[in-house]
């Protein structure tokens, strides 16, 4: 791929709805734009949300309306399966490098599903965070934008890869596709790169690996996802039965100095949210929020003004201390102190939730660019040390995403005050 100069231009990292406010903000406003997103579709996490909270629409519809915005502005150009690999220079005058993964599919793609079909390889499906495996010629879901399949590389490096190559009759798949590298010039740098739920693997005293009908509040909205691994249906991992009493664990391993020091903001919300699941799946159903403080601000305190009025979702100010499965049952059993009475809890559910933390990807995977600050968590700060580079979303602050596109909006206009003149 050549050589592309643009000093005017502004690069986003990350394709999230951070990301993606950033970069229609900014292109809206006639400025050129190139977004960059590691996964082979754009929409971040929010595109593995099975409602927003507080109205509790489905998130494809503000997705597929920033998707048009981007498909009518010829301002933004974006690239999937991309990253940053280096950083030089200086505001006015970045040169990027970006690296390019193999898709192995090309824009023939009619997602006629004939080379899944003849494909016997399967994967861990990262979209169900794990509760899946699929096809390794796949589309990554069935709303993913661009609607593109793509080709695992274990899959195309393996015996299978002819067959399923043969099985396209529109000459889609190349398996000569190799990762490749391009740079280009920018005048400034957004960085929208996300978050990550925090490892419950980590949070030794809930013994997430051995209890398979505790899951996590990412796992919860992709079960509650009709198009996630159980159709929507919100049945519990070991077995299939119907979870009808469930529990929610808030602030695992939030607020705790030895997993994660800070509050990430939303998962009161989150779980509220998740309670309103499983009381409209099921109308017989009980749902047992075990809290330290709800964390409701504002408008959204309406939302848990409206969920505390059903008398089936009861609210216990606990901290759990220790959880269980029953290997016969399949049972959860959640043990820890109510902390208004001072007495003991003990309480056995269905299936049980572990309302997880944001962990910025910032945390684990840093700018490349040596003079780039972080607060304590990995956070970027709003003066990231390097000028003409500044972050927005969720690698600030956790947030919703209401504020998130908000933050989006900012940051264009920091982007684009950058550039001006220059
Ligand atoms: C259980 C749960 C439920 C939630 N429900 C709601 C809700 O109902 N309503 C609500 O408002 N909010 C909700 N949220 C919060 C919401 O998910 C976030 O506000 C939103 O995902 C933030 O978007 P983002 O773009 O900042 O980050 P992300 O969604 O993480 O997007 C970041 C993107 O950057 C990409 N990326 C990462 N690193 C790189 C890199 N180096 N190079 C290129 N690309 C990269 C990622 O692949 C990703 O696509 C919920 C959160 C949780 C935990
Ligand atoms: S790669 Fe070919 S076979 Fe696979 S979905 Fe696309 S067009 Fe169909
Ligand atoms: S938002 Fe709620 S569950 Fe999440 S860390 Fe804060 S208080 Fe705990």
């Amino acid at each position: 791929m050549g050589e592309e100069k643009t000093t005017q231009t502004i690069l986003v990292v990350g394709g999230g709805i951070s990301g993606i406010s950033t970069a229609i903000e900014a292109a809206e406003a006639g400025y050129s734009v190139v977004l960059v997103e590691k996964n082979p579709y754009l929409g971040g996490r929010v595109a593995q949300l099975n409602q927003y909270f507080p109205k509790l629409c489905p998130p494809y519809c503000g997705l597929e309306i920033n998707f048009k915005r981007m498909r009518q502005n010829a301002n933004v150009r974006f690239f999937t399966m991309a990253e940053v690999a280096s950083i030089a220079g200086e505001e006015g005058n970045f040169e990027v490098t970006i690296k390019l993964a193999p898709r192995y599919v090309n824009e023939k793609c009619t997602c006629c599903g004939k080379c899944a079909e003849a494909c016997e390889m399967e994967v861990d499906n990262p979209f169900n965070y794990g509760m899946s495996r699929i096809k390794a010629a796949y589309l990554p879901h069935d709303l993913a934008f661009p609607m593109r399949y793509v080709l695992d590389p274990a899959l195309a490096a393996g015996g299978e890869a002819e067959k399923v190559k043969a099985a396209c009759a529109y000459g889609a798949i190349d398996l000569e596709m190799q990762e490749q590298t391009f740079k280009l010039n920018v005048g400034s740098i957004v960085w929208a790169a996300g978050w990550s739920p925090y490892d419950p693997t980590r949070i030794e005293y809930y013994n997430f690996a051995r209890n398979s009908n505790l899951i996590t509040n990412v796992q919860m909205e992709r079960l509650a996802s009709a198009n996630g691994p159980t159709a929507g249906k919100l049945v519990r991992p070991s077995d299939g039965k119907e979870a009808k009493r469930v529990a929610f664990v808030q602030c695992a391993g939030s607020r705790d100095e030895n997993n994660l020091p800070y509050c990430s903001g939303i998962c009161c919300l989150a779980s509220l949210k998740q309670a309103t699941y499983v009381r409209e799946r099921y109308p017989d159903s009980e749902v047992t929020i075990c809290f330290i403080d709800i964390r409701a601000m504002e408008r959204l305190e309406d939302f848990y003004v409206k969920v505390q009025a059903d008398d089936k979702v009861i609210f216990v100010k606990s901290k759990i201390a220790k959880i269980t499965q029953n290997p016969e049952t399949g049972d959860v059993t959640l043990e820890g102190e109510d902390t208004i009475a001072g007495q003991p809890v003990k309480l056995t559910v269905d299936m049980a939730v572990l309302a997880t933390g944001m962990v910025p990807n910032t945390a684990e995977c840093k700018v490349p660019l040596d003079a780039v600050s972080y607060d304590p968590y990995g956070f970027l700060p709003s003066d990231t040390g390097v000028s003409g580079l500044v972050g927005v979303g969720t690698v600030k602050r956790p947030n919703d995403v209401s504020s998130c596109v908000q933050s989006g909006t900012a940051a264009a206009l920091k982007a684009i005050q950058s550039i001006v003149g220059r």
